[in-house]
């Protein structure tokens, strides 16, 4: 992995955190991206601890300024980009249709789908200049598999997008040896709770009894944010070469049975 550069967006927190650990363990140079200063800093610090190379990039993904002068530094600090994985993201409002605001609805779509959008289309002539490289954006069970979440609507509809950008870019980024796929995980303990509210929850919830607890292969227990990042990691590593254009759930079954 000698001199290899991977930039994590939302890397402050739960599995944007993770995923930077485990690259700079691995040997990867690591951009931590986030609009949380004192978190990124703290990460960036934890794999320093470790002997890693990390720079703490402070910029909302949904801006395109921050975004630029982020990816500046980072390719300024360690000279170029060979590996993005697009994170961060916001549960934002679960709410009826019908009460959904429309400040609510753009919210969810600025920082989900804007961001991913921005973090791609900064980075992209980055990986170009490289020769190559490998993006992983961080999607969902929702809007992929399941469709039960009540009122995620708003949620949902920017997971779904992500997983269709990879789809859409994987071809046209083959020819630049570009590889892009997704993770969809699944119940993961994070802090995303912090940034999700849920309204009316009565109007929307589907009446369903699951089967045998929500996640299956753990007996019901949410995921960790390092079950996540070791797929992470193996999607940005060669021994990934073959596969692009391709979601991964990482959800125990969870979506499977919902
Ligand atoms: P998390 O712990 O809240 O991490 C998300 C990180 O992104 C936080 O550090 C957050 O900072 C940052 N962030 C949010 N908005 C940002 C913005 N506009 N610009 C820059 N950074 C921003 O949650 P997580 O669970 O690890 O979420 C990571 C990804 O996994 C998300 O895309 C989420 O949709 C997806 N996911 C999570 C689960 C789950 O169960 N946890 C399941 C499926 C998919 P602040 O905290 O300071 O806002």
């Amino acid at each position: 992995m000698a001199n290899r550069v991977a930039l994590v967006t939302g890397a402050g927190s739960g599995i944007g955190r993770a995923s930077a650990i485990l690259l700079a363990s691995r040997g990867y140079s690591v951009g931590v991206l986030g609009h949380n200063q004192e978190e990124i800093i703290a990460t960036a610090a934890a794999i320093a601890e470790s002997g890693g190379a990390a720079i703490a990039l402070a910029a909302d993904i949904a801006l395109e300024n921050q975004m630029r002068e982020a990816v500046r530094a980072i390719v300024r600090q360690f000279g170029h980009l060979d590996a993005v994985v697009a994170n961060a993201g916001i549960n934002g409002v679960w709410a009826p249709i019908d009460d959904l605001k429309p400040h609510e609805w753009d919210q969810t779509v600025r920082v989900n789908l804007t961001g991913t959008y921005l973090t791609l289309h900064i980075t992209v002539p980055e990986l170009k200049r490289s020769g190559g490289g490998s993006i992983v954006v961080v999607s969902s069970i929702n809007g992929t598999r399941t469709f039960t979440t009540p009122g995620a609507t708003a949620y949902t509809a920017t997971k779904a997008a992500q997983v269709a950008i990879v789809q859409q870019l994987s071809l046209e980024l083959a020819r630049h040896h570009i590889r892009i796929n997704a993770v969809c995980p699944g119940e993961i303990e994070t802090n995303i709770e912090a940034n999700t509210a849920l309204r009316d929850e009565a109007e929307t919830a589907i009446p369903v009894i699951w089967p045998e607890g929500q996640v299956p292969i753990t007996g019901g227990a949410p995921g960790k944010s390092e079950d996540v990042a070791e797929v992470i990691v193996f999607l940005v590593s060669d021994a990934a070469r073959h596969v692009t254009g391709t979601p991964i759930w990482v959800d125990g079954g969870q979506g499977l049975l919902r």
